[in-house]
């Protein structure tokens, strides 16, 4: 008889998910919904860059979690309301959604003031998606200029969540040819069912949770 397969865990799914990942691309670990608990058990598994999508959630776990692991690294992945940039900048390393000049002007105020700089991804809708945040392509390159002249914001890459019901590639290849034109050196794409693809299009940070979380509730 073969023996059984264990089940899996956070650390052997953490496991098989970095032994795919070349070296230079960053594992973003999408913490969302899931308890400090199980935050703690990729901490254990050496996990050190995590992502959440919502302010006050991060906000409940992570100062916490942060001053027993001073080492972690925090990165906003969901909308960011410009009432919540303050708590923002002051908890999250990285912003991957500033869509609207509106939140670059905010930022650059609280930015000043805390004295601290996120690094911050600018979201690109590449499906032209009327309900999803993000520029659109053709006004990224104009956006991402104000960023810098206008309000004197380091932008260090773009960020795209592509369409549920198509096929992912093109839009990573849309989102490495705008970040080439730009000269920004940073990607953040692929999730946890096209991460692969995302990585073979020069994808540099990827956004993976339910492959290393199991299902959000
Ligand atoms: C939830 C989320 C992810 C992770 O999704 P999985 O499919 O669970 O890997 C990645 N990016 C964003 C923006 C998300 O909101």
């Amino acid at each position: 008889m073969t023996p059984p397969i264990p089940a899996p865990t956070i650390a052997s799914n953490l496991a098989a998910v970095r032994a795919r990942i070349p070296q230079g691309v960053t594992l973003i670990a999408v913490s969302k919904t899931h308890e400090v608990n199980a935050i703690r058990e990729a901490i254990a598994a050496g996990q050190r860059v995590f992502g959440e999508n919502r302010v006050q959630e991060a906000a409940t776990k992570f100062p916490a979690l942060k001053a027993e692991t001073p080492a972690l690294e925090l990165h906003l992945i969901g909308p960011l309301q410009s009432n919540k940039a303050r708590d923002a900048i002051a908890l999250f390393d990285a912003i991957h959604t500033l869509d609207r000049e509106s939140l670059a002007q905010t930022l650059a105020v609280e930015i000043k003031r805390a004295g601290r700089s996120p690094k911050l991804f600018v979201q690109v809708n590449t499906g032209e998606e009327p309900q999803k945040s993000g520029l659109a392509p053709k006004e990224t390159l104009a956006f991402i200029t104000r960023c810098r002249d206008e309000f004197g914001l380091a932008i260090t890459g773009l960020m795209c969540l592509p369409p549920a019901d198509e096929e992912p590639s093109p839009h990573f290849a849309l989102l490495l040819k705008l970040a080439r034109t730009a000269g920004l050196p940073h990607l953040s794409m692929g999730m946890s069912n096209d991460w692969q693809a995302a990585i073979a299009l020069g994808a540099t940070h990827v956004r993976i949770g339910s492959a290393i979380f199991g299902e959000r509730i």
